[in-house]
């Protein structure tokens, strides 16, 4: 080994030598399931339920490491209650790597490979919990979860994965929506987040999902199934095509929470779901109808309709009754300065904006303006792209500017109208003069485990 450099990985340790270790897979998809960093890292431990955990962080940091290990305690701890006290895996390791500006991971069976921004995490001299710490947890908390679910209770076709080919399932609302549900109630669960912080998390996926006009084409079933193809894949058009089934798979598992709880009398919920299916279906795997049938015994009520509706159609998710049942005011409003008001996303890199979407009926497709489409002027005066937004939303509505633009390098006008499209913007607060029923009702939403 180099210098200071350090080798962190859950692979099996063969034996240890002065220079070097021997590391041992079983096959293939053992090798590749256990990643391995090779550097001069901070790494410390941690244990829970006498399971031993670690984290290394690899990067320039000032990372308050009491606190994050104390948080990453209760995060871990919930999810091993969450699944009754089953841990599937004899050691854990958060392989995180930290970067200016980056931000991703990937799940493993003992393992995660994390991605973050040096400003997601704490330090000594930022105490409180902020936006950019409660990210760095919330996915830490996704990729753990994944350890139960979707490295252990999988879809059933994934028990024979071919890893010469990608591997096609409609499942993933259930696997990376739920996952995405999860990760962020319980950072609520653990009282990491208060109920307002946590709904302003929430309001924020939801104003991802209405963002999307996709949602009104491609269901989540098709938007699971085509992940490789479409998902993974996206040009300018997706936001008009596709939808998310991480955002839209998170709403949906709120959606169905609710309906069950309703349907069952408040004796049942989501997590029901998940524990049965923990308890019964880790050998076989998970059929694509297995949620359904688990939902529809366990509140002995019919989903079909709701499945049909939400999963396999595009019907709008009934979001504000849900949210009335556990007493929080959905609302839906639009943001000042937003271009996507106007039905358009642009790339800010340059001096002048180049539209790099075009919302579908929105008055930016109405006037004409194209994808590619390099905005110079408002009504003849020059725009750069960081004035952009401001000075569109300086006219009132129905007033009509005149847009120059570079189009294959022609200069050309038109005439657009401005028209806001719908609301996209989502606010969830806690409502006022509740019942006692609903208080409960929110209060088991909030806190049940
Ligand atoms: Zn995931």
């Amino acid at each position: 080994m180099l210098g200071d450099w350090s080798c962190a990985t859950t692979l099996k340790l063969e034996s240890k030598h002065e220079d070097f270790e021997i590391y041992q897979a079983d096959n293939y998809e053992d090798l590749i399931d256990h990643p391995v960093e090779m550097a001069d890292f901070t790494r410390f431990e941690f244990e829970v339920n006498d399971t031993p955990h670690a984290m290394t962080l690899t990067g320039q940091h000032t990372t308050d490491i009491a606190r994050l290990r104390a948080d990453l305690v209760r995060i871990c701890q919930y999810h091993i209650d969450f699944f009754g006290g089953d841990v599937p895996f004899d050691q854990y390791l958060f392989l995180t790597l930290v970067r200016t500006k980056a931000y991703g991971g990937l799940e493993h069976k003992k393992s995660s490979s994390l991605i973050c921004s040096r400003k997601e995490l704490p330090t000594e001299d930022k105490p409180e919990i902020n936006p950019d710490y409660t990210r760095f947890l919330a996915l830490c908390s996704h990729e753990y979860f994944h350890a139960w679910w979707i490295k252990t209770i999988k879809p059933a076709s994934f028990h024979a994965l071919n890893l010469g080919r990608e591997n096609y399932t409609e499942q993933l609302w259930i696997f990376e929506g739920f996952t995405s549900y999860y990760d962020e109630l319980s950072l609520l669960r653990t009282k990491l987040l208060s109920p307002e912080q946590y709904l302003t998390l929430f309001a924020q996926t939801l104003t991802r999902v209405q963002k999307s006009q996709g949602r009104h084409k491609q269901s989540l079933a098709e938007s699971s199934f085509d992940a490789w193809t479409k998902f993974y894949q996206q040009d300018e058009n997706a936001p008009n095509a596709i939808v998310s089934y991480y955002t839209k798979g998170a709403l949906l598992a709120f959606v169905l929470d609710i309906e069950i709880r309703n349907r069952s009398n408040d004796t049942q919920s989501l997590d029901d779901v998940l524990k049965l299916i923990w308890a019964n279906y880790q050998d076989t795997g998970l059929e694509d109808d297995t949620v359904q049938k688990v939902v529809a015994h366990l509140t002995q009520s019919d989903f079909t309709k709701f499945f049909d509706d939400y999963l396999y159609g595009v019907s709008e998710l009934p979001l504000k009754q849900a949210f009335a049942y556990v007493g929080i005011t959905c609302e839906f409003s639009h943001k000042k300065a937003e271009l996507s008001n106007i039905g358009i996303g642009i790339n800010k890199t340059q001096e002048f904006a180049v539209i790099s979407h075009v919302l579908e009926g929105a008055c930016a497709q109405a006037a004409g303006l194209y994808v590619g489409d390099k905005i110079m002027s408002i009504d003849g005066i020059k725009i750069q792209a960081k004035d952009l937004a401001n000075a569109i939303d300086s006219y009132a509505e129905d007033s009509t500017i005149q847009i120059g633009f570079f189009r294959d390098e022609l200069l050309s006008e038109l005439s657009l109208t401005i028209a806001n499209s719908k609301p996209t913007f989502c606010t969830l607060s806690i409502a006022d003069n509740l019942t006692k029923d609903t208080v409960k009702r929110q209060e088991q939403w909030f806190y049940h485990d």
